[in-house]
């Protein structure tokens, strides 16, 4: 089978202190740490079993804070990157991590989706750690979340990238109807899907991918389909990919978010973003 899996472990902590963020500032006690270090540990045996079972995987580490400040998550890409049987390795991260390890990654397998966070971190800085990876060749989205106070830093930011490096936009969605015809088309210049982040589309028993070869593992290995839905749909350890396969329709009103989204049949973002689905990189940009 081919799946994606989303993975998140115990940990739940930050080296920035974004304001509205839960994980902002926050350490994990050494026990919390050491449990996701095993939790990631256990999870890498099952991968490493999963190519004799003839299983092709693509791996997305979602967690909650910052991962690669701690080797383990480190060293997990890279051998990630490596393994034949799986597709593609990438995770979700502010790049404030020294970048002296991702040389080792294999080309073509390994990608990231950095997080830029005005405030966090010294543009300069930040755009030098882009163009670390840019200069490794390894593919990368850059994004933020559209806060009308963020606009100019954003924008100055899409100035200084490189063309071929995509910018997406998330839009801010905790106010309604926040945005104006003007910044609709503001940041549609900075972020030419922009607009496709932007409706909560209505899922409600529409066919979707999740739970049928996307799962969001979590450390234990239960086993969710989505981001949204908080059924739990099996054990990973216990079930495998065969026993947690099924086509299910969405059982949630609506589905607003790119990590969701991306995996509605209807929708047909696999033409937009090809193999860069995951780390959303769409077409005619770096990869
Ligand atoms: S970088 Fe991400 S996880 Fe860390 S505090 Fe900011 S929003 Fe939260
Ligand atoms: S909420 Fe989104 S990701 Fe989850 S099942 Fe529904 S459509 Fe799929």
């Amino acid at each position: 089978m081919k799946a994606t899996l989303y993975y998140r472990g115990a940990l739940s902590s930050c080296n920035y202190d974004c304001p509205y963020c839960p994980f902002s500032k926050t350490t994990d006690s050494k026990e919390t740490l050491a449990k996701d270090k095993q939790q990631l540990a256990d999870f890498m045996s099952w991968v490493r079993e999963q190519q004799g079972a003839g299983h092709e995987l693509s791996i997305f580490f979602n967690p909650y804070g910052e991962a690669l400040v701690h080797s383990w998550y480190r060293e997990a890409m890279t051998e990630l990157s490596h393994m034949p049987h799986v597709a593609k390795v990438a995770i979700q991260t502010n790049l404030s991590v020294k970048l002296d390890w991702t040389e080792q990654l294999a080309r073509g397998k390994a990608a990231f989706w950095v997080t830029y966070h005005p405030g966090q971190t010294k543009q300069a800085n930040f755009l030098s750690q882009c163009m670390k990876l840019y200069e490794q060749r390894i593919p990368f989205s850059v994004g933020s979340v559209g806060i009308r106070s963020a606009f100019p830093a954003i924008e100055e930011l899409r100035k200084l990238l490189p063309e071929d490096v995509y910018l997406w936009v998330n839009a801010f969605k905790d106010q309604k109807a926040y945005y104006t015809e003007e910044d609709i088309a503001h940041l549609s210049r900075i972020d030419p899907l922009f607009q496709l982040n932007i409706p909560d589309y209505n899922s409600f028993g529409k066919s979707c991918d999740a739970g049928a070869n996307v799962f969001y593992i979590q450390g234990s290995g239960i086993v969710k389909r989505c981001y949204s839905d908080r059924r739990v749909i099996g054990q990973l350890y216990r079930d495998g990919l065969e026993g947690l396969s099924a086509d299910r329709p969405c059982g949630m009103k609506k589905c607003g978010c790119y990590i969701g989204y991306i995996h509605m049949p209807e929708l047909k973002l696999d033409e937009v973003y090809g193999k860069s689905l995951l780390e959303r990189i769409p077409a005619g940009f770096a990869r």
